[in-house]
């Protein structure tokens, strides 16, 4: 149990998912909707969903600049599937005018695995986790990373097999997979250790 107020973006997508599973591991976090909100936490989780929703609530709440800053200052952020796409540099099959948050060093390919793949679960070997069963919706994968950012997870098996999908930098997590769909804790657990010692 760590002091620290975890915030969750409600802005669109599965933040009452995530902040669940920060419940069941004993956190008391908090919902993110707007820049004074964002004042309260001491990390981020950026959930699930359609990261092109995402990009446009935020423009809207005028939460780009806030959530920047606040990377750029080493909160901790947590961003699973659209969250890892709105933490990315670089987007491959963007929307148009699709922009993020940013502040990770990679580029992440949307949609990735193609529609006949529209939905599956994958085992993956996490980093400094374990094994675990990686769910996936419509999921980008990382094509590329730049120095600096550690590969914690790959596809182990399927015609993927080899993709990246999750990274560290820093305080910085992304996952493509959904932990927050599962009561499988460890990678909140994991992003909690994070803040904790951040
Ligand atoms: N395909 C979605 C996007 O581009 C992400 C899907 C998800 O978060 N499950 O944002």
């Amino acid at each position: 149990m760590t002091d620290k107020t975890i915030g969750v973006l409600a802005l669109q997508g599965d933040f009452r998912e995530h902040a669940a599973s920060l419940k069941a591991i004993g956190q008391n976090p908090v919902l993110v909707r707007r820049p004074h909100e964002l004042e309260q936490v001491d990390a981020l989780i950026v959930p699930g969903g359609e990261s092109t929703a995402m990009w446009k609530l935020a423009a809207t709440a005028e939460m780009f600049e806030p959530v920047r800053k606040r990377v750029a200052d080493g909160m901790p952020v947590f961003g699973t599937c659209a969250g890892m796409i709105m933490m990315a540099d670089r987007i491959v099959d963007a929307a148009a005018g699709q922009q993020t948050f940013g502040g990770l060093p990679i580029t992440v390919r949307r949609n990735a695995f193609g529609r006949q793949t529209e939905s599956f679960e994958e085992p993956i070997a996490f980093e400094g986790v374990g094994e675990l069963t990686g769910v996936f919706i419509r999921a980008p994968w990382v094509e590329s990373v730049e120095d600096g950012v550690e590969v914690l997870a790959r596809v182990t098996s399927g015609p993927a097999t080899g993709r990246i999908v999750a990274v560290r930098q820093g305080s910085l997590l992304a996952v493509s997979f959904h932990p927050e769909l599962t009561t499988d804790y460890r990678v909140h657990e994991y992003f909690v250790a994070m803040v904790e010692s951040a």
